[in-house]
Parts: C-alpha cells; structure tokens; sequence
C-alpha cells in the first residue's frame, strides 16, 4: 500500500536538493514555518492568509507550475520506496501527476485552509469530487442518506447510476425533520449522510451541528456539498467530516473552467491516492497543474467577491419583495431559515449569492428570463452560479429536470422557479433599473398579477 504522509504534507514542505539562493531559502523556511501555526478557525479569509504562501521557483510572488507528468529521481531506488509509500510529497518526492502533482496539492492546500480541514485535493470537476469521496466511503451493498433538495446531478447519481453500478442504495429525507433523519440512519449500514449547505435550488439551510450529532451519534460521516456558499458558511467548522466543491462555480468565478474538491482528514485524502484502492488515483479525475495555478489566483479575492455577490442579492431580494413578488432568500427575514442561517454563517461575508423568484408558472418564469436578458439585458439565461453576471435559469426545467414531478414537489421545487446567480458588474443602480424596467414591460401584459 502506498500511503503517502500527506498529513506531513499540509504542514511542512521541505524541498529537496540546495542549489537555491541560501539567504532567499531561509526566508522562505522562516514564511513557510510560520505556516505551521495553528490556522484561525473562526474566518475562512483569515485562515487563507495564514496558510503557507508558495513562492515561485526564481523568487517569484507566484507559485510555480509543475507541469510535469513524470517526475525523475537520482537513484534506482527511490523510486520502490515511493511506491512503497515510505517517501512522498511531504518530502518533495512525486511519482506521477494523476497520482499528487506540487502545484495541484497547493491548490489543495488553499481550499483545506478555506474550509478549515486538515486537508484536501483537488479534481477534474464537481461531480467527479462527490462520486469518488462516496465510492472511498461506502462499498458496495452500502447505504447513504442524503437531503431530498440535492444539485440534480448529485441525485441522478445516488438514485440511478450507484444503485446499478455498485448496489449502493439511498434514502432521502427532509433535512427539517430531523427525527426523520435520525431514523433513516441504519446503525452499521449507514456509511454517509450527504446534504448541501445552502441547498440547489431551494436555498434552504442545513442545520450543520445538529445533523452532524445525529449522524455521529450512529456512525455515519458527514458530507457536505458547499458549492452555494463558499465563506459564507464553514461546514467542516460546523462539524462536518468531509466539505465537497464544484469550484466551477463561486471558487473559480469565471464561468471559463470545470473543477471541485474533497476537503477533509488526510487519512481520507490518502486513502483516495492509493495505489490499490484509491478513487482519485484509479478512477482518475485528474486536474491538471495548468489550471490548479489559474484557480490559486483567485482564491485571494474570492472572499471580496463573495461580499458583492451577497450584498447585491438581499439589496435585490429585499426590493423584489417590496414590490409584492415572490422571492425566496435566506437572508431576508421572513425566511423559514434566516435565523439559522445567521447563526451558522461566518460574519460580514452575507447570506449566499442566490435568490428565487417563484414566477409560479414556467411560461411565466421564462417571460420573465426572455425579457431580462433580451430587453433590459439584466442577466445572462444560462445554468451554473457564481459568475460576475447575473445568471438565469427556470430549475424544474433544467438543472433539476433529472428529479420527477413527485420528487420536485418535495424538495420544494415550483414549476416557475427562477433561480438567479446574482453578479456584480455594473453598478448595483444600474442592474436595478433595468429589473425594474422588466417589471413594467411584464405588468403590461396580462401576464403579471396585479397586487
Ligand atoms: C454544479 C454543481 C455540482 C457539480 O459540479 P461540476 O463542477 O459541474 O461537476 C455539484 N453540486 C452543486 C451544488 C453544484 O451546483
């Protein structure tokens, strides 16, 4: 078994060989053990500035891309120690690129450090980090319970393809009803309880501590999908084993690449990078260093972003709202989960970057989109989240029309269901008023009702 220290990796990085600068090398001996301190546990922004700090390989304020498949050693048998696992990236020795790469596992190491976990890696995509973070913990004839209100992705796949592929079965739940969570958990059988922060399309907030008791209580790991709400909530600060991203998403901000992650204890990191049994090294969603190095770059600002992105969004909910519509955000206060969602979240970060309008009907919700985006040019009509445009999408007919009719109606998901991802350029004024100038195009036709 080639277990590799990864737990050693977080906290230290010696780097082989002495043919760097000396003096620049103890400076950045001295930047990178002060590293090793304990990373504040309270603000996810705070915790990235106290995470070690990768300098280039010539000095530069930049990491370096290791762009290398393959990596090299000096003697023959080097090489059957890594593969015994004795040498591995926490002494700077890398096997192979689908195996740990330097620059993506520094990437893993900004995203241990935004989620608070000991650890994390990063892959291919968002769906690739869910399925080989369940398939390492549930075996076959294995059992998940998981949040009826999932990304429509995530529940095609525990519904259709794990049943066929590997006999592991799912129940789900209302994640409100917690003894109904409770009694769903089979003592034993049970490995996961899958739920999102802030859930796809709904906006509706898990009770992290609590359902993390429940499932502790009976053996079961926590996992949970962050996707909708990077800083602003902290799951594995909450109690949560394992925090899944689509980085695709808010992390990258760019609509422009396809990514996730697996944040949690590096025994489980590892265990995904097993040469016998790993679902990282073995199924092989590897991202590559390329764009592991575009993405460190934005992790810096991503806190700045996510700011705008919830102020615009309860700015907008909350004027939607006054105009007599039907909009669903957890920030506003009339919120079946506002209180929970302001005792759960980090502070000043704000109450996510999402909100629904419930237009009722589809043929309304897609009036509505038709004429945001080709009359007042408010937003984009497209799927994903977390771009710097407003994006607009009907979910029933979309991004959740992998669930039937019945399974729709119990995550809550209204036919008309508008869900935008609320971006910010333009000035917030301006995006404003041509909201407004939609409204009053749409009020016109017979097809808005008259409060
Ligand atoms: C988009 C999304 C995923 C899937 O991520 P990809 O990067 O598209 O593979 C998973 N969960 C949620 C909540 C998402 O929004």
């Amino acid at each position: 078994m080639a277990e590799t220290g990864f737990h050693n990796v977080v906290l230290s990085g010696k780097k082989r060989g002495g043919s760097d600068d000396a003096d620049r090398n103890d400076y950045m001996v001295a930047k990178k053990a002060l590293a090793t301190m304990p990373p504040s546990w309270e603000d996810p922004v705070a915790a990235l500035a106290n995470s070690r700090h990768e300098f280039g390989e010539h000095g530069g304020v930049n990491m370096s891309i290791e762009a290398s498949a393959t990596f090299t050693v000096m003697e023959p048998e080097t090489m059957r120690r890594m593969f015994d696992g004795e040498l591995g990236p926490d002494r700077d020795f890398y096997i192979y690129s689908r195996h740990f790469n330097p620059t993506v596992l520094n990437l893993g190491r900004q995203m241990a450090a935004l989620e608070g976990t000991e650890a994390a890696y990063c892959t291919a995509s968002g769906m690739s980090a869910v399925s080989s973070v369940l398939l390492q913990l549930v075996s076959s004839g294995g059992h998940v319970v998981a949040s009826r209100s999932l990304y429509g992705g995530t529940h095609a796949l525990l519904t259709h393809f794990f049943p066929r592929a590997c006999n592991i079965t799912t129940t789900f739940v209302d994640l409100r009803d917690l003894d109904m969570v409770r009694d769903a958990i089979v003592e034993g059988r049970t490995k996961v309880l899958y739920f999102e922060a802030v859930a796809n399309p709904t906006l509706s907030v898990a009770n992290v501590p609590e359902l993390c008791r429940i499932a502790h209580d009976k053996g079961a790991m926590v996992v949970v999908d962050n996707t909708f709400s990077p800083m602003v909530i902290s799951p594995g600060r909450l109690g949560a084993d394992v925090v899944v991203h689509s980085i695709s998403k808010f992390i990258s901000g760019g609509a422009d690449i396809i990514a996730g992650a697996v944040c949690g204890p590096a025994s489980l990191v590892n265990s995904m990078m097993d040469l016998h049994q790993g679902t990282l090294m073995l199924l092989g969603p590897t991202m590559n260093a390329k764009v592991a190095f575009e993405l460190s770059e934005r992790i810096p600002h991503l806190g700045l972003r996510m700011k705008e992105h919830c102020h615009r969004a309860l700015t907008y909910a909350t004027r939607m709202k006054k105009m007599g519509l039907k909009v669903i955000y957890p920030g506003l206060e009339d919120h079946p989960d506002h209180a929970l969602l302001k005792a759960l979240a980090n502070k000043e970060y704000g109450y996510g970057g999402l909100l629904c309008l419930d237009m009722e009907t589809e043929e309304r919700a897609n009036r509505l989109m038709n004429l945001l985006q080709n009359y007042s040019q408010f937003g984009f009509m497209a799927v994903s989240l977390g771009y710097h445009e407003t994006l607009m999408s009907c979910s029933g007919s979309s991004t959740s029309s992998e669930l039937n009719a019945e399974e729709k109606a119990l995550a809550g998901i209204s036919p008309g269901l508008v869900r935008m991802s609320v971006g910010y350029s333009g000035t917030l004024e301006q995006r404003w008023s041509q909201f407004e100038k939609t409204l009053t195009r749409m009020q016109d036709s017979s097809l808005f009702p008259k409060n």
